[in-house]
């Protein structure tokens, strides 16, 4: 294996919808992550939610029910996805690195029920 394709270990081998409200990723290096709509959307990346010049995150939790659903999953180029929301929000572009980090270190606040 050389480097280039080494980096590619961050690629998902497959995107499934599992159901509106949680989506599964499997990676190229086998590891496989579920992902809850709500805390997707409030994970949301894009300047409506962040601001781009501090970093700083503007989107309020509590303002994203716990009932916001994926209405459309799309994979940007070959190094991201984007979803639409059921709230109508659609601008934000999730890097695959972006929601493999979301994966690894989420284990402490994600509650599996
Ligand atoms: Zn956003």
């Amino acid at each position: 294996m050389d480097i280039a394709e080494r980096r590619q270990a961050i690629e998902p081998r497959e995107i499934s919808q599992v159901s509106d409200t949680h989506l599964r990723i499997s990676w190229a290096d086998e590891k496989v992550c579920d992902y809850d709509a709500a805390r997707l959307r409030r994970a949301c990346p894009c300047a409506q939610c962040v601001n781009e010049w501090t970093g700083e995150r503007t989107l309020k939790p509590e303002v994203i029910p716990d009932e916001v659903e994926f209405k459309d999953v799309s994979i940007v180029g070959r190094y991201a996805l984007n979803f639409r929301w059921s709230d109508g929000h659609e601008t934000g572009i999730y890097s695959f690195q972006y929601l493999r980090d979301l994966c690894e270190s989420g284990t402490e606040r994600v509650s599996a029920h």
